[in-house]
């Protein structure tokens, strides 16, 4: 009998977290370490809501509450709800959870039986891929390309669907690729599982980046289209648009009570009840006036940055990069740059099994960090399925202008370093064991 059980070696992560254990081992070495690896935007939680939290934890409203969420804020999410997508939703449909990512978890849990198949974006939230494979479904990977701007169609999508087929999963705007679902492609996508899926398919839209459009898009959901609400678990929150990732606010809208009553037992077995005094600061996030004025100064600021940084990493030889329509990462392609700097031959000369779990866009990206002090994210961290051959980097951009310019100079300086890579190489060979690209 092991110490582990076999569930356990199912269980991904999320890289952008794990590295920060590189990212401090090089800022002991004495690296001033430019951070584009979290998603993490470089604002404080705007003040107005920081207020309403702190008068409620100072009245005293800081014991258990309902494991659903507190009825204001479910009254206040349902209302928002209604508003910008256009379906009716009461507040018993509403579920609060300690950020938008247990709703993933939830929804393998609460769906999807072994041998089940979910169809997820990959490049996506390295997230589903870790949950499909732990509750023992199939993962069935929608790949996106660059080169169809990490766009799909109702037709990529049909190619996939089968009997089997028990949950698809939407993002946009997306993480990583930063791509925007437009109205017509959701209206195809609904189309194509209105006719193709039986009603007890379920899609989980992520929609945790509604607020973070460019260009002057606005949000579009699946939910809003026939058929569609029925079916839809809608999953947001207030780590990205309100700049609150370390509250834990999140939440689901579920296609039923009975579905909704099922995630609230879950919170029960986990984690309770998410913070009251938190939650009543995530009414004020859709009711004070403030909150608009915050969250347009903040997308203004994502939105002046992306123009800037996507023509300068493209300046930078080897790179091409995509503009975004949304969230707040860029994603370009670096196989140019692993050409110039012999990456792809270091990574043909590793060990058999260091070689099969090492990319090369991960080794530049650990060349990055270890030497240029520029922590960034590989492809490989937002779904490994089917990932072979893409070598791009993901960058935050919800950082300052400041660390934006010279992150990118020091791309650029280390792209002329093809010798420092060589060295870097020999460096960890050198150390072995179990090495930094494994
Ligand atoms: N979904 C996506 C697509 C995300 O990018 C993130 C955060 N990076 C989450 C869910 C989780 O959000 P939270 O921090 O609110 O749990």
């Amino acid at each position: 009998m092991a110490v582990i059980s076999r569930r356990m070696n199912q269980l991904g992560t999320e890289n952008a977290f794990k590295l920060g254990d590189d990212i401090q081992r090089c800022v002991d070495m004495g690296l001033d370490v430019i951070r584009f690896n979290l998603g993490a935007p470089d604002f404080n939680s705007p003040p107005h809501l920081n207020q309403v939290a702190m008068d409620a934890l100072e009245a005293g409203r800081a014991g258990y509450c309902d494991p659903a969420g507190i009825l204001p804020f479910r009254e206040a999410i349902a209302a928002h709800v209604t508003r910008t997508r256009g379906v009716d939703v009461t507040p018993n449909r509403v579920v609060v959870t300690p950020g938008a990512k247990p709703p993933i978890g939830y929804t393998m849990q609460t769906y999807v039986d072994e041998g089940d198949e979910v169809i997820y974006p990959s490049p996506g939230f390295p997230i589903y891929e870790s949950w499909v494979q732990f509750v023992g479904a199939v993962p069935v990977p929608l790949l996106l390309s660059a080169d169809r701007d990490f766009a799909f169609t109702a037709d990529d999508l049909a190619a996939l669907i089968t009997e089997r087929t028990k949950v698809v999963i939407l993002c946009s705007p997306s993480n990583p690729t930063g791509g925007v679902l437009s109205r017509d492609e959701l209206a195809g996508i609904a189309e194509l599982i209105r006719t193709r899926c039986r009603p007890d398919v379920r899609i989980y839209s992520d929609e945790i980046y509604e607020q973070i459009l460019f260009d002057g898009l606005e949000h579009e959901s699946i939910a809003s289209h026939p058929g569609m609400a029925e079916r839809t678990v809608i999953a947001s929150g207030h780590s990205k648009g309100f700049a609150m990732t370390g509250w834990r606010l999140g939440w689901a809208v579920l296609p039923t009570e009975e579905e909704a009553a099922l995630f609230k037992q879950i919170n029960i077995n986990i984690v309770s009840c998410v913070p009251p005094f938190l939650q009543e600061a995530g009414v004020a996030a859709y009711e004070h006036p403030a909150s608009a004025v915050e969250v347009k100064r903040m997308v203004t600021a994502f939105e002046r940055r992306r123009d800037w940084i996507v023509p300068a990493l493209n300046d930078v030889p080897g790179i091409g990069c995509r503009m975004p329509k949304g969230a707040f990462y860029v994603f370009p392609d670096v196989s140019g740059l692993c050409e110039r700097l012999g990456v792809y031959e270091a990574h043909a000369a590793l060990p058999g099994e260091a070689r099969c779990r090492a990319t090369p866009a991960g080794m530049l990206q650990m060349f990055l960090l270890y030497r240029y002090g520029v922590a960034t994210m590989d492809r490989a961290s937002f779904g490994r399925i089917g990932a072979e051959g893409q070598d791009f980097l993901r960058l935050s951009i919800a950082n300052s202008m400041d660390d934006i310019r010279r992150g990118v100079a020091r791309i650029g300086e280390a792209a002329e370093d093809a010798a420092g890579f060589a060295e870097f190489v020999g460096a960890e060979e050198a150390r072995g064991g179990k090495g930094l690209f494994a």
